[in-house]
């Protein structure tokens, strides 16, 4: 985790302080070496939070983008008590996907966060099986207002794409990770380029349309710091 409670407060790691696991209480040690960001580690295995999994370099630089009030939130509804990966200052929570998943754990996030969240997919294991290209052809009117006068002179209505369409490509997923089909919620997979690929449709399935959504737009959209949009980019 990024952060700990020390003396009350949540902190990031330093060296030689000590701090509490802010969900289950024991006793957490801090991880400052020279490669990886500083993070804190339980001193003892205990049992956290049920829903914890093993985090990795990139789960710690995209918490750390949204910051510490927003990153490891603790959420408590309907009895359950979990941590959010991200809760962002609009209140919609990131959830930061690494290692592959099954349907009840899809379903359980969601049931518990509620149709305002998002996953963020670590697509860079499957990077191989994942091509995108241009949607072919033009079925739509490119926006001028010269054409608009146009097709007002002839009586006809322009189609025009929906604004964040023009970026909109087709991909083909070999093997595709079928289970992501049942999610619900919005998915983008991150291939550790500048962009972020939003899933519009066909998800978990081998042929559908997405948008290239660039990383600094996503982080400005959901209140991160833009400044550390590098931190999110080509991660070893
Ligand atoms: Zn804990």
């Amino acid at each position: 985790m990024l952060y700990a409670i020390v003396e009350g407060v949540k902190e990031s790691a330093s060296p030689t302080s000590k701090g509490q696991c802010p969900f289950c209480e024991s006793e957490m040690v801090p991880k400052c070496g020279d490669f990886k960001s500083w993070h804190w580690a339980h001193k003892r295995v205990v049992s956290c939070d049920a829903w914890y999994k093993p985090e990795t370099e990139w789960h710690r630089r995209w918490k750390n983008v949204f910051g510490i009030k927003n990153c490891e939130v603790i959420l408590i509804r309907a009895g359950q008590k979990h941590i959010a990966d991200i809760q962002t200052i609009h209140g919609r929570i990131i959830e930061l996907q690494n290692s592959p998943i099954n349907l009840e754990t899809i379903e359980s996030r969601e049931k518990f966060y509620g149709s305002n969240m998002i996953w963020i997919i670590n697509g860079i294991h499957f990077i191989e099986n994942f091509i995108t290209y241009p949607t072919q052809g033009t079925e739509f009117d490119t926006y001028t207002p010269e054409f608009e006068k146009f097709a007002k002179m002839h009586g006809f209505t322009p189609k025009y794409r929906m604004l964040g369409e023009e970026n909109r490509e087709r991909f083909k997923w070999k093997r595709p990770k079928q289970v992501w089909g049942h999610a619900k919620a919005q998915v983008y997979i991150d291939f550790g380029n500048e962009f972020l690929f939003f899933i519009i449709q066909g998800l978990g399935t081998s042929n559908g349309t997405g948008a290239n959504i660039s990383k600094k737009q996503f982080i400005i959209e959901h209140g991160g710091d833009e400044s550390l949009v590098s931190t999110v980019i080509n991660i070893k």
